[in-house]
């Protein structure tokens, strides 16, 4: 909440009761939901609240680097939380998204620096699978 508070007031944007909806709500969940589920989430608390503005809560929490956007390939976008760069897998079948943690990707920055000659300021990695409940069925 402090983070959110200092971040809108140094930037001077307006903190309306929806932009700390979605942020807390996107806080609250390891899910990576899509605007359309943040939207659904939030219509119980917030019935006014459409899904317009939920897409420009979220925009603006990007901008402001709050919130994580993950592209996983499907039309619409993902948000995530946590903005600490980290790996995602997805399921195929179902399009549960996970994080996954405590693996370093810092090695493979090296590597392709050192295949390309690029310097490497960021990856954006993404694996694909079956969830452990899909696995079963
Ligand atoms: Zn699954
Ligand atoms: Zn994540």
């Amino acid at each position: 909440m402090n983070n959110i508070t200092s971040v809108f007031k140094e930037k001077g944007l307006k903190l309306t009761p929806q932009r700390i909806a979605v942020y807390k709500y996107l806080k609250s969940t390891k899910e990576h939901p899509s605007a359309e589920t943040v939207y659904k989430a939030l219509q119980e608390d917030y019935p006014t609240m459409s899904l317009a503005t939920v897409y420009k809560a979220l925009k603006t929490l990007v901008e402001v680097n709050l919130v994580q956007e993950i592209n996983v390939g499907e039309g619409s976008f993902r948000y995530d939380g946590n903005i600490h760069p980290h790996p995602h897998i997805q399921c195929l079948n179902c399009g549960r998204v996970d994080d996954i943690e405590n693996l370093s990707f810092s090695k493979l920055n090296e590597e392709v620096k050192e295949y390309t000659d690029y310097s490497v300021l960021s990856n954006k990695i993404y694996f694909y699978g079956l969830c452990p409940s899909c696995k079963h069925e």
